[in-house]
């Protein structure tokens, strides 16, 4: 089957998919349970030769493409979930959730794999073995994919996948453009939590009391320090401190002082280290102080590691399908997060990027995903339903 004819076949199903994006636009669910969204989906599906299999431990969605002729499996994934934060983008499909937006796209992702599932429908004699379609709640922070695969996602179908693909849409890069990279792509994010344990007292006589708040203080400029002074600036480490509470009164010196945080790491070693850095750190600059300290780590999603020869392969592949001057090598990993680094921990494959910016907007200026404001371009749809279908034709040849 050649790209052009799959791309027109895209094309014509684009104003359909739109409609589906929009109606999922309206009505962002946040986290595991997404009633309203699974139940879009499914209607979406109906009429499709697809064996399905409904999560039970959350709204996930696994449909299965059975092809002409035996052989292996991919999983291709759509996440499906919105953020818990006001939609102010004044779109006459904004969100109808009071307090819940698509502001990552997801709503996107969702569409582009309903139309992925409907071409390879159309195609399923030429496939030589089975397509997973993973559509997945949870990905913002929830674990979604990992309770997905925690209730046998991999063995609903028999071979397992042994190919995975996953496309993230992005307001940073301009519309129909590809981004992806061999190796660790999106980072590991953990949570810090600090506490400092002082003794309580009256803000005149601090030598009857044992303050925590400058103690806290001088753990922040610290591990800030010993991270410049310890990391390998060519393997990157990112801390952030993004809460400290301490006190309920001016005049009165609290009894702990709390730092909320969060570390960004592209390799295991590095996540490992950063943790023990921080845990020296605070010991240390507590036992100057006499008062002790606990630090609580909260390992979030792990590294997002693109397989080399599979991001070789579908850069060409997306390269012969979308033009060369639209696929780019991306320069250094992201430091944000994502569960399908579950996924690829079992199953090699590759997340890439499609830009997805508004051809009203400029790449770089336009609000990025996660804010209030941003809007996608919907026309990237296209791509993201072609490649998604190529790669799969590719694969089960
Ligand atoms: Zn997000
Ligand atoms: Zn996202």
């Amino acid at each position: 089957m050649d790209n052009v004819t799959l791309l027109e076949d895209t094309r014509q199903m684009l104003p359909q998919l739109i409609e589906l994006r929009r109606a999922l636009h309206r009505i962002p669910e946040v986290g595991n349970d997404l009633p309203e969204t699974r139940a879009a989906v499914l209607e979406a599906l109906e009429g499709l030769p697809l064996t399905i299999h409904l999560h039970e431990t959350t709204s996930g969605i696994a449909a299965v493409l059975e092809g002409g002729r035996p052989g292996p499996t991919i999983v291709l994934r759509g996440d499906m979930d919105g953020l818990a934060m006001p939609e102010d983008t004044g779109l006459d499909f904004g969100s109808e959730h009071d307090g819940r937006m698509h502001a990552c796209g997801h709503d996107l992702h969702t569409s582009m794999l309903v139309g992925a599932a409907r071409l390879l429908s159309a195609r399923k004699d030429d496939l030589a073995g089975k397509v997973l379609f993973m559509f997945q709640p949870g990905e913002e922070g929830h674990y979604g994919a990992r309770f997905m695969l925690e209730e046998g996602l991999l063995d609903q179908v028999d071979p397992s996948p042994t190919r995975a693909f996953a496309i993230h849409v992005t307001s940073l890069y301009e519309a129909g453009t590809l981004y992806l990279k061999p190796g660790p792509y999106m980072a590991a994010a953990d949570k810090v939590t600090i506490t400092v344990h002082g003794q309580g007292g009256h803000a005149s006589a601090p030598w009857n009391a044992v303050d925590p708040v400058p103690v806290a203080a001088e753990i922040i400029m610290a591990a800030e320090v010993a991270l410049t002074r310890t990391v390998d600036v060519f393997d990157p480490a990112v801390l952030t401190f993004g809460q400290m509470a301490a006190g309920t009164a001016y005049n009165v010196i609290p009894a702990t002082a709390t730092l909320t945080g969060t570390t960004r790491t592209v390799s295991e070693e590095r996540r490992d280290q950063i943790h023990a850095m921080i845990e020296q750190v605070s010991a240390g600059i507590g036992a100057a102080h006499g008062v002790t300290v606990d630090v609580a780590i909260e390992r979030g999603y792990p590294v997002t590691i693109n397989d080399d020869e599979v991001a070789a392969e579908v850069s060409a592949l997306a390269a012969g399908l979308l033009g060369d001057d639209r696929v780019n090598q991306a320069p250094t990993p992201i430091m944000g997060a994502e569960d399908w680094s579950y996924v690829l921990q079992k199953v090699p494959g590759v997340m890439v990027f499609l830009g997805a910016c508004p051809v009203d907007l400029e790449p770089g200026k336009a609000p990025v995903n996660h804010s209030n404001l941003v809007r996608f371009d919907e026309d990237a749809m296209a791509a993201g339903v072609a490649l998604h279908t190529a790669v799969a034709l590719d694969f089960l040849a």
